[in-house]
């Protein structure tokens, strides 16, 4: 097998912010395209790095390129192949989340299938997905909110001292849609119970992630008052955090370049599943390529919010829809993606 890596520049429709990140503006963003070739048939994978989790396109792509000799001639032994990469390469999530997204969509295309058939999923199980409305100046948060009035769930970013003007006009323009909102950890234990409580009183679906990783004071009372469940995003990185998160979440948030691809976000969801835990698919700003390894997992769980791709301007593929909150699981092979002319 063959895998070659290019570095891609894209650009947001608008600048992207939230409450751990406020002093980002810029609307440019870069992410790793990879390709697998074997045997006439080419996969597609996407590494978008987390700084977060400090990864860089520098560390992805040094990762990658050691990766592409350590691959074999047997796409379909996924464990042969990717243990040993987990073993040299276990920070390096969002480069394995590439090779392991080209890696299915390679296996797809070789046997004619797509990947969600492939898994015997229910493609009429695909939940809406969510549009994303980041943080920004009250006037510019209207606009965005008008400019996603197709969508029906919204995702609110909250978690800095403009959460009530956000919400307000956001309910004030869209009084019924259904709303999910996002701390990026903005909370403390000081004030989480007041701040949930708040974001509570304009009906939502969820509340993710209120508090830094680590912080649980006051959660208990917040599950025990309110209707909404409380996911887990930076909580709960990879399957050794799932049951852990299950003490003090009511669910995660699994994203495939946090945990490194479909075959850990599979196990991460059986394993919430068996702890009774909801389960929601998120994203980073990537292109359709990304988006699309996590779609084809999407019958399995209760919230979806892959819209990524939707934030793009010039995103390079297209192939799984994501109009009026609708992702399309389509009979392409593989991944269901194509290459825009
Ligand atoms: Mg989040």
């Amino acid at each position: 097998m063959k895998l070659t890596i290019e570095r891609r520049k894209l650009h947001l429709k608008h600048p992207f912010l939230i409450a751990r990140r406020m002093d980002d503006r810029s609307t440019d963003k870069q992410v790793l395209l990879v390709k697998l070739e074997h045997k006439g048939k080419v996969g597609w994978g996407e590494a978008a790095p987390i700084s977060y989790y400090h990864q860089s396109l520098d560390s992805a792509e040094r990762a990658l390129k050691e990766m592409a000799g350590m691959l074999g001639d047997d796409p379909f032994a996924l464990d042969a192949i990717l243990d040993p990469i987990w073993a040299k390469f276990a920070d390096q999530s969002a480069a394995i989340c590439a090779l392991d997204g080209a890696l299915h969509d390679l296996i797809g295309k070789l046997l004619d299938v797509p990947v969600w058939k492939l898994l015997g999923l229910d493609r009429n199980r695909t939940p809406l997905t969510s549009f994303t409305i980041g943080i920004d100046t009250p006037d510019v948060v209207a606009r965005k909110v008008d400019e996603a009035a197709e969508f029906p769930i919204l995702k609110i970013k909250v978690g800095t001292d403009q959460d009530e003007t956000m919400l307000n006009i956001i309910r004030d323009k869209a009084p019924h849609k259904k709303l999910f909102v996002d701390a990026n950890c903005g909370w403390t234990p000081a004030n989480v119970v007041e701040r949930c409580r708040f974001v509570s009183r304009y009906k939502l679906e969820l509340i993710e992630q209120p508090m830094p990783p680590g912080e649980h004071a006051g959660l208990a009372e917040v599950r025990a008052e309110l209707r909404e469940p409380i996911i887990a995003d930076e909580s709960c990185v990879g399957v050794d955090d799932v049951l852990k998160c299950a003490q003090h979440f009511d669910g995660i948030n699994i994203k495939l370049s946090k945990c490194g691809g479909l075959r850990r976000a599979l196990q991460m969801i059986h394993t919430a599943r068996s702890a009774g835990m909801k389960v929601m698919l998120g994203c980073m700003v990537e292109t359709s390529v990304g988006i699309a390894l996590a779609a084809n997992l999407a019958p399995l769980v209760d919230f979806v919010d892959l819209d990524g791709h939707m934030l793009l301007a010039d995103d390079p593929f297209e192939g799984i829809g994501g109009a009026n909150g609708v992702l399309t699981l389509n009979d392409r092979p593989g991944l269901g993606i194509v290459e825009r002319k």
